[in-house]
């Protein structure tokens, strides 16, 4: 890792179980263990992270996530005396997110976003390109793909198990929706080509 002073912004990004949650964790808990304050924000909580996002380190301090739908809530629930901001799932945030993050960084906080780089179509996701481009130190991590076994860079969606096309709705509405790792050979976008082609000739 690069020596940083001052304030700069760090992004984890890659697929779904590549371990970006594990890998903010654990810079959450080493900035807890270097007694730097912490304030870390997961957008789309749900009840089933609340346990897993109160970070505690072994001498007993802990940091839990504040739910977020928005930068704005981010803005207006941020703890002015933080040192250390960290925000999970930042590819469900608004375009926001990336002017508000440097305007920490300029204030001298380490800020540090996790989320999904591609979605289920592989094309980049929300703010995540833009976050990429202006932090200092950007991690891209792979999980492995279910197929074939190789590094994984692909959300492959599958709605009643079979691949989603990629005009899919983005919110289903019955039937079920699973995910899967897996790498650029293995992912699967059913009517890509054909949607492509109709954007590119206007209609
Ligand atoms: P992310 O935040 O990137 O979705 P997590 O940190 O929540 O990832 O989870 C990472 C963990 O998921 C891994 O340590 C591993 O135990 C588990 N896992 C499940 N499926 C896979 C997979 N296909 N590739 C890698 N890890 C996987
Ligand atoms: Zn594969």
């Amino acid at each position: 890792m690069l020596q940083l002073t001052g304030g700069w912004i760090e992004v984890i990004a890659g697929v779904m179980f590549s371990g970006k949650s594990e890998e903010l964790m654990r810079r959450v808990r080493r900035a807890v263990i270097a007694r730097r304050k912490v304030q870390v924000f997961k957008s789309h909580l749900d009840d089933r992270y609340q346990g897993l996002l109160a970070v505690s380190s072994h001498d007993g301090r802990s940091v839990a996530a504040v739910p977020v739908d928005s930068s704005t809530q981010i803005a207006t629930r941020v703890d002015p005396t933080a040192h250390v901001i960290a925000i999970d799932e930042a590819q469900f945030l608004d375009a926001g997110i990336v002017a508000l993050a440097t305007s920490f960084a300029q204030r001298g906080r380490r800020v540090i976003l996790a989320g999904t780089d591609t979605d289920f179509r592989g094309e980049p996701f929300g703010p995540m390109p833009e976050l990429m481009a202006v932090a200092e130190v950007v991690d891209k991590l792979h999980a492995i793909c279910v197929l074939c076994g190789a590094p994984a860079c692909r959300n492959q969606r599958l709605i009643d198990g079979e691949p989603a096309a990629w005009d899919s709705p983005l919110i289903m509405v019955g039937g079920s929706e699973t995910y899967e790792a897996r790498c650029r050979a293995c992912h699967i976008v059913r009517r890509r080509d054909e949607a492509q082609r109709s954007l590119a000739i206007g209609c």
